[in-house]
């Protein structure tokens, strides 16, 4: 999970960095009392917006007085920077910059290790830096065990090609940020620029923070960091509901167990559906993982069958330790628990573990809705054909069924 800036620098604030006051706004009125509130000669109003280059795109502006810092609110407000519409500004107190540097702390995953990348200049985009002036930026290992002590910093900062009488003071802000990466569990502290004032103050004056959502259960503060705004509804109610799950646009909802199947899955609605009209694709990933419970499956069927564009779905089930029976019995109890929310055709393939037993729970549950298949492939054509445009295809695969779907050819052989 990416932060807003405004976030960082609480963050960064919390762990003693330090940073500039900074005021959330969301008009220009507020804007005005924020500038008023910080009282200094200069303010800065600033997009808040997951993205980066917000100066050069209009998102950053001084101002020199309250009046002027509600001007800058009223025109970034609203507007679109690099793709992202402002729904907050932040107001900051002005910095008398005297110089800009860099300094990031990421996980760098082939290496197993954390990776500082530090540079004495600044402030421009640092994929451009690193193309142009490789050598002005200083990339140094970092210990997970060690982090960033006096010595990491000291190196850091010396290869950075920073004079010894700058590193004595920035050395305790680079600890301050590792303490950030570390205790928030962080994949990305990034600082850009970090601002020598006028006066010899190291700044964060800018940051960017990215948490390990793995790590989200020693968080439960990082919770209300979350902005929901532009998430998929449905992608939100799943994740309440603990369930994997991903919008797409097609017309046939996926469930199964496990990202492997799931996703091959896809791929085999997709193929499947290719030829008919409309060509079907398929409509979200729903991975309902190991035990598949009653409750799970009803969970899951729920979210597939609120999104408008699905018109069939597909359960593809492969039995582990959670075998067949206990998934067809899922079926059962999530249909019964669905009722009349149940609206649409369920194509099921059983494969694994007490398949046979599964099978034959969903043949006696004989649901007009429910057809079980027997093979991944002919399931997903199934599947697809269901979710074709109607209007041309077969009226004997009318995708309204008001009698049992028949059950495909269950002599067909079985895959893996
Ligand atoms: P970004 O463009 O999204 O990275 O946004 P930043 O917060 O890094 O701001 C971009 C640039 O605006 C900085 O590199 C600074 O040069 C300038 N800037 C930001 N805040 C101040 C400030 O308080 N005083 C001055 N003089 N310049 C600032
Ligand atoms: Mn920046």
């Amino acid at each position: 999970m990416d932060l807003f800036e405004y976030q960082a620098r609480d963050m960064f604030e919390a762990h003693g960095v330090p940073v500039l006051r900074g005021i959330v706004a969301e008009s220009p009125e507020q804007a005005q009392l924020a500038a008023e509130q910080l009282g200094t000669p200069v303010v800065v109003v600033k997009a808040q917006v997951k993205t980066g280059g917000r100066g050069k795109a209009g998102g950053v502006k001084l101002a020199r007085s309250p009046q002027e810092a509600a001007e800058h609110a009223r025109a970034i407000l609203g507007s679109d920077i690099n793709g992202h519409t402002v729904h907050q500004v932040m107001v900051t107190e002005g910095a008398d910059i005297a110089v800009e540097y860099y300094f990031s702390l990421l996980l760098d995953r082939a290496n197993r290790r954390y990776l500082a990348m530090c540079s004495a200049q600044g402030g421009v985009d640092i994929e451009t830096l690193a193309k142009e002036h490789p050598e002005a930026l200083a990339k140094v290992p970092v210990d997970p065990r060690v982090g960033i002590d006096d010595d990491k910093a000291g190196e850091i900062l010396e290869q950075a090609g920073f004079a010894v009488r700058d590193a004595v003071v920035i050395a305790p802000v680079l600890k301050k940020l590792w303490e950030v990466y570390q205790a928030e569990d962080a994949t990305l502290v990034e600082v850009n620029p970090l601002v020598k004032t006028g006066a010899g103050r190291i700044i964060a004056l800018d940051g960017k923070v990215s948490l390990d959502e793995n790590a989200d259960f020693r968080h439960p503060q990082h919770e209300a960091l979350a902005d929901d705004t532009g998430t998929d509804p449905l992608e939100m109610r799943a994740k309440e509901k603990g369930l994997n799950y991903v919008k797409l646009d097609g017309s046939v909802g996926v469930i199964g167990n496990g990202a492997g199947l799931v996703m091959s899955t896809l791929d085999v609605v997709a193929n499947a559906g290719a030829d008919l009209p409309g060509a079907p694709r398929p409509a979200n990933f729903l991975d309902i993982g190991g035990g598949a419970s009653a409750q799970v499956m009803a969970n899951g069927l729920g979210i597939i069958l609120a999104d408008p564009q699905v018109k069939s779905v597909f359960v593809n089930v492969f039995g582990g330790i959670t075998a067949c029976n206990e998934v067809a019995n899922g079926i059962v109890h999530a249909m019964k628990m669905l009722g009349d929310v149940a609206s649409k055709p369920l194509v099921v393939r059983l494969d694994g573990n007490a398949v046979e037993v599964g099978r034959e729970i969903l043949r006696e549950f004989a649901h007009p809705l429910v057809t079980v298949v027997d093979t991944m492939d002919a399931a997903a054509r199934k599947a697809a054909e269901l979710a074709a445009d109607t209007a041309t295809t077969d009226p004997g695969q009318s995708d309204t069924p008001t009698a049992p779907i028949p059950r495909a050819d269950a002599a067909t052989s079985q895959e893996a």
